[in-house]
């Protein structure tokens, strides 16, 4: 990468679809910063599931987002997610968080509040971002734009198999249903719906190799310094 040193990439698409694998190889192997920004939307779910807070009482949700802090520690074992310095990496991942998260992620103070915390970690570039409106919302200016599809039932095996290895076992058409449920939630929600960012490469990993993947996304970004 020549001359776009630390460049800003933004890795966006429907749940299942790789972003967060291929996110975490592509950075580590152009040495940037991987953010997950679902993860975020996760932990909030978490705790206001936790502190029992509704969606409609606006003020106690602000105060809640005002006395959260969500980090993420590199492990050898990959992203570990802290919730107010409690590693919640196991507790977001489980079939109801991945539930109750689409209602928490379309209110708009929710959004607000995410929104701001991952433009103040990416603004200074260095970074591939994961999640669902970076390339259109948080990032519109990003210097790498993907957008990775995959076709529901290939995404609904891939999940399947992550959950089991953490102990989760859930049939996969149940496992399908409720990805094809979030997809849809999450492209017809009012705010920042999923969409493809009109100048986002689209990749279809279908039938592609996380190895595939990678690969694809670090020729793209090694272009960026010959632009
Ligand atoms: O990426 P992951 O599947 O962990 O994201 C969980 C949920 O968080 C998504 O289904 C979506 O509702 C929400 N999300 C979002 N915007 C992002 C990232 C995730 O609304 N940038």
């Amino acid at each position: 990468m020549s001359t776009v040193k630390r460049p800003i990439i933004a890795i966006d698409g429907p749940a299942g679809s790789g972003k967060s694998t291929t996110a975490r190889l592509v950075a580590e192997k152009l040495h940037l910063m991987h953010i997950d920004t679902g993860a975020m939307y996760r932990a909030v779910a978490l705790k206001m599931l936790k502190h029992g807070v509704e969606l409609t009482d606006k003020e106690q949700l602000q105060k809640l987002l005002d006395s959260t802090m969500v980090t993420q520690k590199e492990s050898a074992d990959g992203l570990r997610i802290l919730l107010d310095s409690v590693d919640v990496t196991d507790d977001i991942r489980t079939p109801e968080i991945s539930l109750w998260v689409g209602p928490v992620s379309e209110h708009p103070v929710v959004r607000e509040h995410l929104v701001k915390w991952q433009r103040e970690l990416g603004q200074a570039g260095g970074v591939v971002l994961e999640g669902r409106d970076i390339g259109t919302v948080v990032f519109p200016d990003a210097d790498l734009k993907i957008f990775l599809i995959a076709d529901v039932h290939v995404r609904a095996l891939r999940r399947r198999k992550e959950m089991l290895a953490r102990g989760i076992d859930q049939p996969v058409e149940e496992v399908e249903d409720a990805l094809a449920a979030r997809d849809e939630r999450d492209s017809t929600r009012e705010y920042s719906p999923l969409r493809k960012a009109d100048d986002a490469a689209e990749v279809d990993t279908t039938h592609m190799t996380i190895g595939d993947q990678v690969d694809a996304i670090v020729k793209l970004a090694l272009k960026l310094g010959s632009k």
